[in-house]
């Protein structure tokens, strides 16, 4: 199906609205929609329509243009992430078989290193271009192929998630009718554009028509300052961010913050206590890069009364609990999350496609209580089995980090000769606190055995672009250091 190109819609419709606010300087709709055009112009005279093309950029404008340009050169773009060493990034890049790749200036060392010899061209070349558009963008096809994201990582090797322009609007459309759209909306990016999370927010500002106010990386103070200096009235952050946002400052969030969107992993149950307590309007979120950002997601005025859940499925996409034999779990009972819907990746670079009548199997084990709302317990690669009993990692995080010692912490199952595994806990402290003071807080409040046997202390844990726990490094991490 073919839609008018959304930002040359919005062009047209407020041409002087503001589009892109980035480190002071703002791109009108108008200005935007020029540039996409005459970025679009420039690609087409380096690869042919349908080619792979990839992105390696921090957050930056010419990143945004390029995403707007994309369709309308009909190429796929591969956003990869900058915090990747040459060699992860040589995997994606062979995996994924780009026609040229798009490097911010900076990254050239790596990107060479990673590339071989692959055609490369400096973004900042890229969208220096200015020969004005000749002809109006075209319409969009929302069956084409417009991206391909890497999933983050935290198990195993990343496979290339195929999303479609369809993907992309359904998840705008989603997302909107869950949220709702006011005339302010701003909208913070703060989160990577190469990640679902930060690109999902360039495609609602320009389907919405409203502004992005774009950070180049997560700086607490600078968020904390724009959420008032720029009326930002939807911010889209992980938990670590927020953690570190309530720790800068006391003082209460402005009024005009409708909605701080809280996903990519789990919600410390502390910090959403935390939040319901100061008054921050947080809507936690369940969304994976194969559903092109969320999936189900708490309604602004359910988020103080339903702490913990992610809520329910946004209106195009459907949710079903899977018992392990296959059956679909009751109300209350966990099994793996799986969806179907429009906003649903279609399937991965080199893989067999999924049909759109299947269940696209997440990997998550959740639940929904008697009402339908959804509480995602932990990633099903992640659970940790200790003599046939079923243990969570994030039910033990969530107890460690309700210690006031705790600022981080990761758990992971070690191979044990007695129990098959047991769980491992690495934390980082932000007071001086001891093993034995942990295990003792821990045994008070989880079944034995939950309670991690070794405490280990870390001055950080390894984590992915988007402040995911890398669980399988930290694994290696421990085993490494108690072996
Ligand atoms: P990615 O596709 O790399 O962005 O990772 C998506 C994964 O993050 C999901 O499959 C979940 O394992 C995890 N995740 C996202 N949202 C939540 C949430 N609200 N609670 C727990 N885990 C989550
Ligand atoms: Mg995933
Ligand atoms: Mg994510």
């Amino acid at each position: 199906m073919l839609i008018p190109d959304w930002l040359a819609r919005r062009a047209a419709l407020h041409p002087h609205r503001p589009a892109l606010i980035y480190a002071g300087t703002t791109y009108t709709f108008a200005e935007l929609d020029r540039w996409a055009g005459a970025v679009a112009s420039h690609l087409r005279q380096l690869v042919t329509p349908g080619a792979r093309v990839a992105l390696l950029s921090r957050n930056r404008p010419g990143f945004v243009a390029i995403v707007h340009a994309a369709p309308r050169t009909a190429i796929t773009l591969v956003p990869l992430n900058t915090r990747l060493t040459a060699a992860e990034l040589a995997f994606q890049i062979q995996d994924s078989d780009p026609a040229l790749l798009i490097i911010e200036h900076d990254l050239l060392p790596v990107a060479r290193e990673a590339a071989g010899n692959r055609p490369l061209i400096v973004l900042e070349e890229l969208t220096a271009a200015t020969t004005a558009p000749t002809a109006p963008a075209p319409p969009i096809d929302l069956d084409a192929m417009h991206t391909i994201i890497y999933t983050s990582g935290t198990t195993g090797r990343p496979k290339g998630a195929i999303l479609t322009a369809g993907n992309h609007w359904w998840n705008a459309i989603g997302s909107m009718l869950n949220l709702g759209l006011h005339e302010d909306d701003r909208w913070l990016a703060v989160l990577p554009l190469f990640h679902v999370g930060g690109l999902s927010i360039l495609l609602r500002g320009a389907i919405y028509g409203i502004p992005v106010i774009l950070h180049e990386r997560f700086d607490p103070a600078l968020v904390r300052h724009d959420l008032d200096a720029q009326r930002i009235t939807i911010v889209s952050l992980v938990a670590v961010m927020l953690q570190r946002l309530l720790a800068i400052d006391p003082s209460p969030f402005p009024p005009h913050l409708r909605c701080v969107l809280l996903g990519g992993g789990p919600a410390p149950q502390t910090l959403l206590e935390q939040c319901a307590t100061r008054g921050i309007p947080v809507t936690q979120t369940y969304g994976m890069s194969e559903a092109a950002s969320q999936a189900a997601t708490l309604s602004p005025a359910e988020s103080l009364i339903r702490l913990g859940s992610a809520g329910k499925p946004l209106l195009p996409v459907e949710l079903s609990i899977v018992t392990p034999s296959g059956q679909p779990a009751a109300p209350g009972e966990v099994g793996e999350i799986c969806l179907r819907g429009p906003n649903i990746s279609p399937g991965y670079l080199g893989l067999p496609p999924r049909s759109p009548t299947d269940w696209f199997h997440t990997g998550d084990l959740g639940y929904l209580d008697q009402e339908g709302y959804l509480y995602v317990v932990d990633r099903r690669s992640d659970l940790i089995i200790a003599g046939g009993e079923n243990i969570y990692p994030a039910e033990i995080e969530a107890i460690l980090l309700s210690h006031p010692a705790i600022a981080e912490a990761g758990v992971v199952g070690l191979p044990d000769p007695e129990w098959g595994q047991r769980p491992v806990a690495a934390i980082v402290a932000q007071q001086p606190t001891t093993a034995e003071e942990l295990i003792a807080y821990c045994r008070s409040r989880l079944a034995g055995y939950k309670v991690p046997r070794t405490i280990v202390f870390l001055h950080e844990l390894p984590r992915t672009a988007a402040g995911k726990l890398r669980r399988h490094e930290l694994r290696a991490i421990l085993l490494a250091q108690m072996s």
